[in-house]
């Protein structure tokens, strides 16, 4: 290929566009409240019905190398800020888009790469001063996340809960577990602080007092477990007899006996795997509860919350660590629901179909991360595209400034911008091009925190429709776009790698 006439090089460049572009297109009318939904459906015939960005480019069978770059910028923006991915697909669509006119005017892609990186700087500091206080807007940017999305249908109180979990963590958002139960309604989920395990105690509940004790045991203590590997000769059923009664009940004895050693006041084991009924049963005399079977991220959890790693064995087991345990019911589940030194937040989300319980879990999941970083940076701005068009008029402004072809660049990377409120508007049944001119006009008469109105079509203010979201996501979708286009357009041929037997070919 690298032997063909500059015009073929050109033609790469265009294919790495177009597949861009092509990407942007399927998702473009997902974007905003009443964006629509996509159905994913595989080889298998297994489908779900979504409108995240992200899912749908997850779930998408994508080749091309140019469309992989646009999907890995959504995965960075989804990675740092938890949403937004859409609005950087259409964002870097729009960006290369936009390219192609300059192109054919004879514009460099050097020079095009130079305007946008300007572009990008001169919109990301300008975004930065239109930011308000986030503190008073967390409910909103947690609705600002879901709407359009279907845990908006099924749940009232969404918002309330998301920034519950997330204020309870601390804005930390990988201390916010996500249990999901199939079954009740959506109106049955709750907010705990501490873990939840969806589990009763393995015999009836010992009187549980506050201020109690834990250990944490990552194995069972159970015949199948101790057994392995042993051989043995055995004369007769009664030898056997003789055997189980005396050497293992003794083993299962010295294991109660070093539990009761770390738990002299009583307390509660959580178990990895089965418990012996003699040892829970010996225990449950000396005021120990037991809970046992537990999912490996449970473990991870409680350790996580108690402070203490999980012994291997009743051999290695540490002091026991300062807990509440408390057994709870509600609805038709019960719950036992641990509480220690670390802050970690539990979110047990109902749903009544699979479907609908994973809807809900992937609309939370943006919802969390959104208020997490809300919470944390402190720092949020009107949305609906609006912080995007009025970057737009402050780069149009500025544009002379750089002078020369550059540009037009700058012209066209604004024109991008646009594109935001645009689409928002476009998708909810009004005109893309007469919303954005309704914009211009208000913000260039003040308005600067208008956005599309999605109900009546036009203009209206964001911050009396409640619809905010992080400074951080606009601010990274700016980047994460203008990165992966001028990434893009800095590739002027495409030529066949060897495989070496290596990744998929
Ligand atoms: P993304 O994957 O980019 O987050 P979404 O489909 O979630 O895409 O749409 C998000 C956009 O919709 C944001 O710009 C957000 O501000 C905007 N939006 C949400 N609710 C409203 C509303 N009521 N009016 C106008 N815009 C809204
Ligand atoms: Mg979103």
């Amino acid at each position: 290929m690298s032997n063909q006439p500059p015009e073929s090089k050109q033609t790469a460049q265009r294919l790495n566009i177009r597949a861009a572009k092509a990407i942007a297109e399927s998702v473009k009318s997902t974007l905003g409240p009443a964006g629509m939904d996509k159905m994913l459906v595989n080889a298998m015939g297994d489908f779900a019905a979504t409108n995240d960005g992200a899912t749908i480019l997850q779930d998408m069978d994508i080749a091309h190398p140019g469309a992989k770059m646009i999907v890995e910028a959504a995965n960075t923006q989804e990675s740092i800020c938890y949403d937004g991915t859409t609005s950087t697909v259409i964002l870097a669509g729009a960006l290369l888009g936009n390219s192609e006119g300059l192109f054919d005017k004879g514009l460099h892609p050097n020079v095009i790469c130079k305007g946008y990186r300007q572009a990008a700087r001169w919109a990301v500091d300008h975004i930065n001063t239109l930011s308000y206080d986030a503190s008073e807007h967390l409910n909103n940017v947690a609705r600002t996340s879901i709407t359009g999305k279907s845990v908006e249908q099924h749940m009232e109180n969404a918002p309330e809960l998301c920034v519950e979990a997330v204020k309870l963590a601390g804005g930390d958002f990988d201390r916010i577990r996500v249990l999901t139960q199939l079954g009740g309604g959506a109106d049955d989920s709750h907010c705990f602080s501490g873990v939840v395990l969806h589990k009763e105690f393995m015999l009836p509940a010992m009187p549980l007092k506050p201020n109690g004790k834990a250990l944490l045991i990552n194995t069972g203590l159970s015949d199948t477990k101790m057994d392995d590997n042993v051989q043995l000769n055995l004369g007769s059923a009664a030898e056997y007899q003789n055997f189980k009664q005396f050497s293992s009940r003794d083993t299962w004895v010295e294991k109660a006996d070093q539990i009761i050693a770390k738990l002299p006041d009583g307390g509660v084991v959580f178990v990895r795997d089965h418990m012996n009924e003699v040892v829970a049963a010996t225990l449950a005399k000396n005021n120990i509860s037991v809970v046992q079977r537990m999912q490996e991220s449970d473990v991870a959890a409680l350790s996580t919350l108690l402070g203490i790693p999980p012994a291997h064995t009743t051999e290695d087991l540490m002091d026991a660590a300062d807990c509440d345990v408390e057994c709870k019911t509600i609805g038709d589940m019960k719950y036992v629901v641990v509480k220690g030194e670390g802050e970690v937040t539990t979110l047990v989300l109902r749903g009544a179909t699979k479907q609908t319980l994973d809807e809900i879990e992937r609309g939370f999941d943006d919802a969390l991360g959104v208020v997490c970083v809300a919470y944390k940076t402190g720092q949020v701005v009107p949305g609906g595209g609006s912080a995007y068009l009025n970057a737009a008029l402050h780069l149009s402004a500025r544009a002379a400034e750089v002078g020369g072809r550059a540009q037009m660049a700058i012209d066209a990377f604004a024109d991008a911008l646009e594109q935001i409120a645009g689409t928002i508007a476009e998708n909810a049944g009004f005109s893309l091009l007469d919303t954005i001119l309704g914009l211009r006009t208000e913000h260039l008469a003040g308005n600067t925190t208008f956005g599309p109105d999605i109900e009546n079509g036009g203009t209206t203010c964001m911050v009396e429709a409640n619809v905010w979201e992080p400074l951080d996501l606009v601010r990274q979708a700016v980047l994460s776009a203008s990165e992966v286009s001028i990434s893009i357009l800095r590739i002027d041929d495409i030529i066949s790698r060897r495989s070496d037997n290596q990744g998929p070919q």
